[in-house]
């Protein structure tokens, strides 16, 4: 178990952040790649889309966040989503593009291996029911 100081400044070094110091939390049993895709689809439902990468990026990001709960995308595509989380990553007008962006960043950064582990058996099971 990893703890950690309830601080900003603590948190914003250990690449995290207290954002509005809301607190959700989940135990080992909660499936994080959904927890994250839900929060997605928040940033996408909450855009005004008044700014581009805002308005584009955050429904782009729900929708590969989608396909990676279901395990139905490929490897390949976690960087393409890292990618676009840092295109859309203060290229907005307002705080949402980057909170939107982060939760992302962090699950690719923390949770890469189940990603991957996620869309392997997906893929298995598929060739071995063919
Ligand atoms: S970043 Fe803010 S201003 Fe820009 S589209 Fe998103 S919600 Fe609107």
């Amino acid at each position: 178990m990893r703890e950690a100081i309830a601080d900003f400044d603590y948190l914003r070094e250990q690449r995290s952040g207290l954002g509005t110091a809301a607190v959700i939390v989940m135990d080992k049993s909660t499936d994080i790649i959904k927890a994250i895709w839900r929060l997605s689809k928040f940033y996408k439902h909450e855009s005004c889309g008044q700014c581009t990468p805002c308005r584009e990026g955050t429904g782009w990001m729900m929708r590969v966040m989608e396909r990676l709960v279901k395990g139905e995308a490929s490897v390949e595509e976690i960087d393409m989503l890292l990618d676009v989380t840092k295109q859309v990553e203060g290229h907005t007008i307002c705080a949402l593009g980057d909170a939107a962006a982060w939760p992302i960043q962090g699950l690719i950064r923390n949770f890469r291996d189940e990603i991957e582990d996620r869309i392997k058996s997906k893929r298995g099971a598929a060739i071995a029911a063919e």
